[in-house]
Formats: structure tokens, sequence, C-alpha cells
């Protein structure tokens, strides 16, 4: 069972105490050993300030590397955001979300920005891919993730942030490959049983809802969550939000796939007292109507006629500032520059929204269906 503490602030003290209550009712960490390698993969899928809570916050992570230095490890933090995973970009980002305190707390900051294709034949939708180096380097993965809104998954937690171990410029290529939301589902997964973290944390302190991943609006929950595996841990996010497990396309898989135990009523219980009533998602649809393989001829097709109908699109709104980012990124060469602004082709976008999630000035919005404002979705 996954687990949770309360967790006012990220005042160092606070913070490491409720990490610890977390981590211990979750199973301890009595299995570092001195001189052990530890990777702790943390969201840092963009540059902005810890208070923006687009990103794992420098405090938590800062304490969690005390605890595991203290147990004689030696422990390295990174992440492969979206662009390239070179050491101009990866520095800037660390020294913008605050992560020096990691080095303070006796960490290292990853500079290895090497990758290697490696095999993954058990994969049920990603057979080889690229994964970077410095996490393969590890004896053991700490997969320490931020909840938050998103446009394609519906959420961000645990699942979502080992799409990280691929590194950035080749992301746009795997949301190509895997356009479906429910073949982008089974591809995270496969990566997920690939890398195995040996456990999973969740800085759920302030939290992010609304336009996220990257530039939706924070909001206090007070929570560290800690879990043994990535699915549990992202059912307790789910159910901590609000938003149902069908509408999470990878969770629906994982139960497809008997990943997901059935513990279902257990974990709503443990989310209860904090559950969010009023949770503001992305505005994307995209996880509405995932699709499973048990779908059959009418359900198949009524499925896909209420996507196609139902529906977002990504628009830029208009404090776009015409950067350009997001015509450099779109995977689908979706977007061209017109008259200083972002300007869409429908029929190439594949809605993967890659263009919301890096814009950075968060200009490019999710925006409804008309079918699905006037259903009051
Ligand atoms: S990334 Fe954002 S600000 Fe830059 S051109 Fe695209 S929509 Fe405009
Ligand atoms: S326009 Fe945006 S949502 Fe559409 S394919 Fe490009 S990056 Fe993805």
């Amino acid at each position: 069972m996954p687990a949770l503490a309360p967790c006012r602030d990220y005042a160092p003290e606070t913070v490491y105490q409720a990490l610890e209550a977390a981590i211990a009712a979750a199973g301890g960490l009595d299995w570092v050993k001195p001189g052990m390698r530890i990777g702790v993969k943390l969201n840092l899928c963009t540059a902005k300030k810890p208070e923006a809570a687009a990103t794992t916050h420098p405090a938590a992570a800062a304490a969690l590397t005390k605890m595991l230095t203290e147990r004689g490890a030696e422990v390295v933090l990174g992440d492969s955001p979206g662009g390239p995973f070179a050491a101009p970009l990866i520095h800037r980002l660390y020294e913008v979300t605050g992560l020096q305190l990691c080095r303070e707390a006796g960490g290292t900051l990853n500079d290895d920005f090497g990758y290697t294709e490696v095999d993954c034949p058990e994969g049920k939708a990603l057979r080889r891919f690229a994964c970077v180096d410095w996490l393969r380097g590890c004896d053991a993965i700490i997969n320490f993730c931020k909840l938050k809104s998103h446009g394609l998954m519906g959420m961000t937690a645990a699942v979502k942030n080992l799409y990280g171990a691929i590194p950035g410029t080749y992301k746009s290529e795997y949301h190509y490959r895997y356009e479906d939301p429910m073949r982008f589902s089974d591809m995270l997964l496969d990566l997920n049983e690939y890398i195995r973290p040996r456990l999973c944390l969740c800085d759920a302190v302030e939290i992010m809802e609304g336009n996220g991943p990257t530039a939706g609006t924070p909001r206090h929950l007070g929570l560290i969550l800690a879990g043994e595996d990535p699915y549990r841990l992202d059912r307790l996010c789910a159910a901590l939000l609000g938003i149902k497990e069908r509408e999470i396309p990878y969770l629906e898989a994982a139960k497809r796939r008997g990943l997901l135990s059935p513990e279902e009523a257990e974990i709503a219980a443990l989310a209860a007292p904090y559950a969010l009533k009023d949770f503001r998602r992305s505005g994307a649809t995209a996880s509405w109507f995932a699709r499973s393989e048990e779908d059959k001829g009418l359900m198949k097709l009524l499925k896909s006629g209420m996507y196609v109908i139902f529906r977002s699109r990504p628009a830029a709104g208009k404090d776009c500032v015409g950067c350009g980012k997001c015509a450099r990124d779109c995977p689908a060469a979706a977007i061209t520059m017109r008259r200083g602004r972002a300007d869409i082709d429908r029929r190439k976008c594949i809605r993967c929204f890659c263009c919301q999630e890096f814009c950075p000035t968060g200009a490019m919005k999710v925006r409804r269906s008309l079918v699905a404002k006037l259903a009051g979705r």
C-alpha cells in the first residue's frame, strides 16, 4: 500500500519529518547500504522557480538526499526534460529550480548527458529505446515526482515522471510514434517496468492545477506520498485529485495488464480526508475516451466518434510572444509562426500537448471543443 504524511510547508525540518514518516509507512529505507549509488529522478520539466510548483521542490529533494547520505549512499539527482539534453540547458535548470540545496545536503547533480539504445524485450509497445546513462549506472532508482494536472494524461505523477529516462530530443519522436493516448500509456508502462524504481515519492505539498504541467496554478495540498510501485502511488494521486481512474489512460492500461492490485477501496479511504472536490484539470479531453483492447464493434466505434467530437485542441493565446519554441518542438511539425504568433495546422496536430507543456509564457492553452463545453465537461 502507498502511504502519505501531512507536510505543512517546505521548511527543512518539516519536510524531512514528513518524508521520513511517509517512507517508513511505505516500507522504510533498510535496503539502502553504504556505498550504494542511488539515482533520484526528479521532475525538472521546466526552468521555473520552486514556487511555481512545476518541479519537485528542492527542499524535499534535499531532505531525501540528507536521509540517503546519512545511510552512506552516494546520491545523484537529475532529469531530462524536453529539448536538448546538454550541459548548458540542464545546468541552468538546476540553478533556477534551486537544486544547489541538494549539493549542500551531500548529493551530486547529474553531469552525464550520454544515452544508450537499450533492448526492452518484454515491452508491449516499447521494444528498444534511448535511455539516459546516468540512471542506467545506478544501483537503485528513486522516482521523486511532482503532482500536477496534465493535458495528455489527465495528471502527471510517478508513472509519467519516468518519461524523463528518455533524452529530451527523443521525446518528440516518441510522442509521434505513440500518438494514441492508450499506445502512449503502454509505452510509459514498458518504461516503468524496465526501470523499476526501488521507491516512488511524490511532492504533493504544493501541487499544480489548471494549465499544467508547466503553466498552471499552484495549490496547497500539504502531503508527501510514498509507495513501492508507481501504479498504486498514482492511484492514490488520482483519488486525491478526484479524477476517475478510467480517465487516466495509463491507469486504465495498468489495470488491463494486471499491474494494479485490487485495493482501490483502501486507497480511496486513505485519500478521503485530503481529497479535493474542485481540482481544476488542464482542460484537455484526450484522456476521457481512453480506448481499451476489450472494446469491440459498436463500443469501439462509439468511443472513436466521441473522441473526435469532444477532443480538445491547443491554441496560442494573445499573450504569445512569438518566441517560436513550440514550432521547434512540435513533433508533427504542425506549427508555423505567422505575424509573430504560433499558428497550428489542425490536420497535422496529433494532440500530444507538448507545445502547451513547453511554452515558456503559458500562452499555449488547451481549448475544449464546443460540444465538450456545452456538455459541461
Ligand atoms: S512557445 Fe508559447 S510564446 Fe512561444 S511562440 Fe509558442 S505559444 Fe507563443
Ligand atoms: S501543435 Fe502542439 S499538440 Fe499539436 S502536435 Fe504540435 S506540439 Fe502536439
